[in-house]
């Protein structure tokens, strides 16, 4: 443990727009935020570019870069992502892909990618599948994710991604189940589009007879009886932050996404059913949560609010203002709870979601760096306006997260 400790709440989606209705002031502009604003005046403030300004970013990339990493340098690809969310921790020479739970019949045609959306029974099915063994010793691990989605991992030395998805990804009509084949002519890529062939058979000899699957039938529900497969990728450029720069750091969170994404990077992860990563998700047992990690001795501390970004893309301001004041209570519980002289208190969001779009947008989000120590910019009211000309504006999140880093005193020395 460094003399300082950082702790960050990431609120999914913070950042937005001007609502008419609103009299033209944003959802946390309209808010009570009275301990976000005792956090603010202590510290550095602004509006922080998600990636590159004016463009827009996923869940996944926006965190990548709140961690500090360079998305177009180590973004894995979605098989990996939602491996990791599963809780399967891959190795240097795994490779994942994203699977989908669908119906084939019995000329190998795709009935249905999604297998009516199935909701239940995937837990089954995923453990008939997961420890399958293949030809050569290699290995596959099967979690199921929500609904049809279900992630694969191929284990074994000498695997490639040079192959192409078994998921002809058309919805609507029929097509025959593609074969895997390489994309260069590698003898490591033939080698594994032959295994993921012989995964594409097993899949269907165990899935199609499955208890899970007769019920299904019985209910007049097409079977799940084969995983389709695509966004193969591998972890191998990704060096976790703590080794980076020897950190000890903990994610608290529900959000699968991003507990996929802590866990790649090397964050230790805690959450409990309480956490839902939805609308009713507990805060109050999150912040507890994020309190016991500092107190625990964790360097840098994370915890993930999902609420925002969701009501964001349902337009709805009301809702979103009741969320970032549920937000405000929980920087209320670290204001009391923690030694303010020696924690560093951050507010970031991984984009905006304005009300009015829908959807992500490329709007730079409200940030806070706050402590005893931090540089103030005189800035007592949060607000995407009030922070417009703080000291963090036109930054990216990759810098915001080095100027924590910095002061916790851990940012190593460029030169002698
Ligand atoms: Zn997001």
């Amino acid at each position: 443990m460094n003399g300082k400790q950082g702790l960050l709440l990431i609120a999914d989606g913070l950042g937005d727009r001007p609502i008419p209705e609103l009299g033209g002031r944003t959802p946390l502009e309209q808010a009570a935020t009275p301990n976000m604003d005792f956090f603010a005046a202590r510290g550095l403030c602004g509006n922080v570019h998600p990636y590159k300004p004016g463009i827009p970013v996923g869940t996944d990339v926006g965190h990548l870069v709140i961690f500090g990493f360079d998305p177009d340098e180590v973004y894995p690809g979605r098989g990996p992502l939602e491996a990791f969310s599963a809780g399967i921790m891959m190795g240097p020479d795994d490779i994942a892909f994203r699977g989908n739970f669908a119906t084939v019949d019995e000329r190998s045609h795709v009935l249905d990618r999604r297998a009516g959306r199935i909701a239940s029974g995937t837990r089954e099915l995923a453990a008939a599948l997961d420890g399958m063994q293949l030809g050569g010793g290699a290995r596959v691990l099967a979690k199921p994710l929500t609904e049809h989605r279900v992630a694969i991992v191929f284990r074994q030395a000498g695997l490639s991604t040079a192959v192409t998805p078994t998921d002809p990804n058309v919805a609507g009509h029929e097509v025959a189940l593609p074969a895997c084949t390489p994309t260069d002519g590698s003898a490591e890529a033939a080698r594994t589009a032959s295994l993921v062939n012989e995964f594409t058979t097993l899949c269907r000899q165990h899935l199609d007879p499955h208890p899970v699957n007769r019920q299904r039938r019985a209910e007049g529900k097409p079977p799940a009886n084969v995983v389709l497969l695509r966004g193969v990728g591998r972890t191998s450029s990704v060096v976790p932050i703590g080794c980076q720069f020897k950190l000890t750091c903990a994610c608290v969170a529900g959000d699968l996404t991003v507990l996929g994404i802590a866990r790649l990077v090397g964050l230790e992860t805690f959450h409990n059913k309480s956490f839902t990563g939805g609308i009713r998700s507990d805060l109050q047992a999150k912040a507890r949560q994020a309190i016991d990690c500092v107190r625990q001795g964790f360097d840098w501390t994370v915890v993930h609010v999902k609420g925002p970004d969701l009501c964001g893309h349902d337009g709805n301001p009301l809702e979103k203002i009741r969320i970032i004041e549920d937000i405000d209570g929980m920087f209320g519980l670290f204001r009391r709870h923690l030694d303010l002289d020696r924690t560093i208190i951050s507010l970031t969001g991984d984009h905006s979601t304005p009300c009015e779009k829908g959807d992500h947008s490329g709007d730079p989000v409200p940030t806070f760096i706050s402590g005893p120590t931090v540089r103030r910019d005189g800035i007592a009211v949060t607000g995407e306006s009030s922070f417009r000309t703080g000291s963090l504006s036109g930054l990216t999140a990759r810098d915001v997260f080095r100027t924590q880093l910095d002061q916790l005193n851990v940012m190593p020395k460029r030169g002698a």
